[in-house]
C-alpha cells in the first residue's frame, strides 16, 4: 500500500524551485537599507553593542544577524530562521505567497 504524503500547508517545503522564485522575485522588490556585509549601528557610547534594526533593543554584533533581503541588522526575535530574513520580510514574503 502506498501512503500518499500528504499536502504541506507551507508550499515550500514540497517545491523549493517555487520558494526559490519568490526569494528572488522578493529581492527584486525590496530596497535594501544595507549593502550585505555593512555593519549594523553602533550604540554611541556602550561598546560592542549595536542595535536591532526592527525592534531596536541593544545586542553584541554576534548576536545580531543580517537579513539576506533588505540588509537590516536583526535580533533572534525578529528573524524568521527559517529563510534567515527578518520578520518584517518575512510579512512581504507571506503576502507575496498569497497573491500567487
Ligand atoms: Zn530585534
Ligand atoms: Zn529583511
Amino acid at each position: 500500500m502506498t501512503i500518499w504524503r500528504k499536502r504541506s500547508p507551507t508550499p515550500n517545503k514540497d517545491d523549493p524551485q517555487r520558494q526559490n522564485n519568490t526569494y528572488i522575485e522578493l529581492k527584486k522588490e525590496i530596497t535594501p537599507l544595507r549593502g550585505q556585509g555593512e555593519l549594523p549601528t553602533k550604540v554611541t557610547g556602550s561598546f560592542g553593542r549595536h542595535y536591532c534594526d526592527l525592534c531596536s533593543s541593544t545586542f553584541p554584533v554576534e548576536e545580531l544577524r543580517q537579513c539576506s533581503l533588505c540588509g537590516r541588522w536583526v535580533c533572534d526575535n525578529c528573524l524568521t530562521k527559517d529563510y534567515y530574513i527578518c520578520n518584517s520580510c518575512n510579512g512581504i514574503l507571506k503576502l507575496y505567497m498569497i497573491k500567487k
